[in-house]
């Protein structure tokens, strides 16, 4: 049972390895072009390992795969949706920011 999941691994690995990236994200851009949508590129580095509310980075203050806990601050929430704050907040977009916590969206009917 071990051996098949370290099999299993194995392959995840490979395949994610060898994923064609490049090309990925070149029809992502082709696809939103042709729907004349705009992409925007965000650096992802630390984003599971970064407190959206105060900035303090440690991979050591996480409780598990699913759970973000900050050290400094206190802040607890799902880790997926803590990467997608951290992802939002480095947007370098004047639509989407946030600021001391808190997300604007800002629409283009409000402008
Ligand atoms: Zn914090």
């Amino acid at each position: 049972m071990k051996l098949d999941s370290r099999k299993k691994s194995k392959q995840l690995n490979y395949r994610l390895s060898t994923f064609p990236y490049h090309r990925f994200i070149e029809n992502i851009d082709y696809k939103f072009n042709e729907l004349e949508l705009g992409v925007l590129e965000v650096d992802a580095r630390k984003t599971f390992i970064t407190c959206p509310i105060c900035g303090y980075v440690d991979k050591r203050k996480r409780i598990s795969k699913e759970v973000f806990r900050c050290g400094r601050c206190g802040f607890t929430f799902n880790a997926q949706y803590t990467a997608c704050l951290n992802i939002f907040s480095r947007l370098d977009d004047s639509e989407i920011t946030i600021r001391s916590g808190r997300m604007y969206l800002i629409s283009h009917k409000a402008a």
